[in-house]
């Protein structure tokens, strides 16, 4: 299972219509919750994400819309006990203010938090199955975009299989050791299976364009990027650290993403339809406009 749920979408300030920003990406048995907002921990059950979901939290900067939900969901991990450690990313020169949300009132703290705080970027976690990375986004403050890279893989043939009449056992030997001898003779991985390419994730918050956004959406599947503006107050983009619905769109046509979600919008629109069309213009992989409690599949694997 591997889709994202947009909990809130807005900038600055929450609005009617809009939360502040909030994002849970299930990737298999990992949740990754980005950039909690104000009224996060409520958006998330309306969206039915439990605190239990989380398995990270990765916050990419502290400016309240990005980080003001964190007292709540930390909180509400400790009251819902979850029974294993979440690790939380974030800037490390925004210490201080990671310190104060974890621990903004008083409660009865059975939370185990992990800080890991990130100096430089680069690859901030691996595991065999994947590799999450941080990049320095341009943004005023310190900011770290993410982004989730699959390992390469392969994936098995079963009538390959059955052609070199491997089944049971065998098929786990030859994944383990990459090749299984039957009857003296030694069939390798590569003659019963076909490349699988992993899947990357990606997720750009608040930035002008620098080298950063576009070393996250390479070669994305789902990407994630703010387009708190249109391209006609491009100046005030410019003037305030963001991106503009076109200049998002041009990254995705330019970095070959598959499916791109625009969000963090402005409060001083209101016809999304405005930032479908302006990005259609120059992308033409599917584009979702974010509302609150949209949900988007990652995309199937590409071939
Ligand atoms: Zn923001």
């Amino acid at each position: 299972m591997r889709e994202l749920v947009v909990l809130g979408t807005s900038s600055q300030v929450p609005t009617k219509t809009r939360n502040h920003n909030g994002y849970f990406l299930r990737w298999d048995d990992e949740g990754f919750l980005f950039d909690p907002g104000d009224g996060t921990q409520r958006q998330m059950s309306l969206a039915g994400v439990s605190a239990t979901d989380i398995t990270r939290i990765c916050v990419t900067h502290f400016h309240g819309d990005h980080c003001l939900g964190l007292p709540g969901i930390v909180q509400r991990i400790s009251l819902d006990n979850v029974p294993r450690p979440v690790t939380a990313h974030f800037p490390a020169s925004g210490q201080v203010f990671f310190d104060r949300l974890r621990h903004a009132s008083v409660f009865y703290d059975a939370a185990d938090i992990r800080p890991e705080p990130i100096t430089g970027g680069g690859d901030i976690v691996e595991s065999p199955k994947w590799r999450l990375e941080a990049r320095a986004l341009d943004h005023g403050i310190d900011t770290y975009g993410y982004r989730l890279v699959e390992a390469d893989g392969r994936r098995m043939v079963p009538e390959l299989l059955r052609q070199h009449g491997i089944a049971g056992p065998a098929v786990g030997t030859l994944q383990r050791d990459g090749a299984v001898t039957l009857d003296g003779r030694t069939v390798t991985v590569e003659e019963v299976s076909v490349p699988r390419p992993g899947q990357r994730f990606a997720f750009v918050m608040d930035t002008r364009l620098c080298e950063g956004v576009t070393a996250l959406a390479d070669g994305a599947d789902l990407l994630v990027i703010e387009s708190t503006y249109l391209d006609v107050d491009a100046g005030l983009a410019a003037a305030h650290g963001h991106l503009t619905a076109g200049q998002a769109a041009r990254v995705a046509a330019e970095c070959g993403v598959r499916t791109l979600v625009l969000t963090h919008f402005s409060q001083r629109y209101d016809e999304p339809e405005r930032f479908a069309d302006e990005a259609a213009k120059a992308f033409d992989g599917e584009v979702v406009v974010a509302e609150d409690l949209t949900r988007v599949r990652v995309p199937a694997r590409r071939p």
